[in-house]
């Protein structure tokens, strides 16, 4: 699924927020600073309390995108993922081959120029007991998530480097649109399922002897790694049953988790999450945490995500965020896509308004998906920001010319008046 990591130097690493604000000579206040300040004071959770991602959404200018593929751009790239590690592999790799890490770095920033705002690591396949299947040590398999962290931050660094390089030159307008692009990291957690690699993570029944503690268990401790390793949020994706979402909700509570999360579930139905267990109990889960800032769906087709907003909607007023595939079948036996028609770009794109009205504010791209329908998910959103502009100064324009002619009527009554009285 989509399934990433990246790495850079935390030391330094400045988010868009804390850009913006050292520049305004204020405190910094990242995601994470946020969620921690109103943990202490307030806390998430209820429609009085702030939620710092619908913050960052309206800094996004009012929809904020995630990026696309990273496993399939990787491909893209030469990389053979064919493996239970799968991106995480290429991560793997990337550590000890420079040329391997640089284009990783590049997938990283070919979707940030795409217009991305949030970066999701390549940590989705990678797990403590995956590397440790691998030969390596406790040591190096949490050096190795953190490095997943780290490369995504490095991206972002290079990224807003570059375009205040650039800014230097250029128009004050770009300045400007720079200011409404932050970008945020987020510390991407894989299923159990996706661990196994077989098939699970596309059924989500892990049969009856794995149970809540198991999941915690097993994701207890790359949990505690990667909400250390420098992210601004922890992205739960591709959750395909209940029993999971529970050992999500009570992790983050037990842990003393100090990262916000967004939960995302899968669908193969655009009615339930895939084990069949009833979404609008998942998603009720997930809103019932205080960590959870945003809830959605990710690596299901295009054609179910309207009605899977809707139900979501039903039981939160927490961000939703969609990242769908491009609508292709994998096969999890020989690990490859199927060849089918999928969606194209323009086909994706032409359902994002509709996504939008219905109450997504984080859109983006899973399996299958390139810079280039972030590209397009973009262009969408430009054009129905400024469609809704333009209705607002014809609006605008209205009101102005009715206010004129009232002027004049009462203007016109006046002087009639005025007749009258002479
Ligand atoms: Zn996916």
């Amino acid at each position: 699924m989509e399934c990433h990591a990246r790495h850079g130097s935390r030391e330094g690493r400045k988010s868009h927020f804390k850009r913006e604000e050292d520049d305004e000579e204020m405190a910094p206040s990242s995601l994470s600073t946020q969620m921690v300040t109103h943990t202490m004071g307030m806390g998430f959770g209820t429609g009085a309390r702030t939620n710092p991602m619908r913050e960052f959404i309206r800094e996004a200018g009012g929809c904020a995108l995630i990026d696309g593929g990273l496993a399939t751009e990787l491909e893209v790239y030469g990389a053979d993922l064919k493996d239970p590690l799968w991106s995480a592999k290429f991560n793997t790799l990337g550590s000890l081959i420079h040329v391997s890490l640089f284009i990783t770095l590049q997938v990283h920033l070919d979707y940030l120029e795409a217009g991305a705002n949030i970066l999701i690591t390549a940590s989705y396949q990678g797990t403590i007991q995956g590397f440790e299947s691998r030969g390596f040590s406790r040591e190096e398999s949490e050096t190795l998530l953190r490095r997943s962290v780290e490369l995504a931050c490095e991206a972002r660094d290079m990224f807003q480097g570059q375009y205040l390089e650039r800014c230097s030159t250029l128009s004050q307008l770009d300045a400007i649109n720079y200011k409404h692009h932050p970008v945020l990291v987020a510390s991407s957690i894989g299923s159990y399922g996706a661990y196994l690699a077989d098939g699970s993570e596309y059924s989500g029944h892990y049969g009856q002897a794995v149970t809540v503690d198991t999941l915690k268990d097993f994701h207890r401790r790359r949990l505690q790694v990667l909400s250390e390793a420098g992210a601004d949020i922890i992205a739960f994706e591709t959750i395909p049953n209940k029993i999971e979402t529970q050992a999500y909700v009570e992790l983050l509570q037990e842990c003393d988790v100090k990262l916000p999360a967004w939960f995302s579930f899968t669908s193969k139905d655009g009615i339930n999450v895939v084990s069949g267990d009833s979404l609008v109990e998942c998603a009720s889960l997930a809103d019932s945490c205080d960590n959870v800032v945003a809830i959605g769906i990710n690596c299901t087709p295009p054609r179910f995500i309207h009605s899977l907003i809707l139900s979501i909607r039903k039981v939160t007023e927490k961000p939703i965020l969609i990242y769908p595939n491009s609508g292709e079948s994998y096969d999890p036996d020989k690990k490859e896509w199927l060849a089918s028609p999928g969606v194209s770009d323009e086909g994706f794109v032409s359902y994002v308004s509709k996504w939008h009205e219905a109450g997504a504010s984080l859109i983006g791209g899973c399996c299958r998906t390139t810079p280039n329908t972030i590209r397009a998910i973009a262009r969408a959103l430009r054009k129905e920001f400024n469609a809704s502009k333009q209705d607002q100064d014809v609006l605008e324009d209205r009101l102005m010319v009715n206010s004129a002619s009232d002027h004049h009527a009462s203007y016109k009554t006046d002087a009639c008046a005025c007749n009258i009285y002479k």
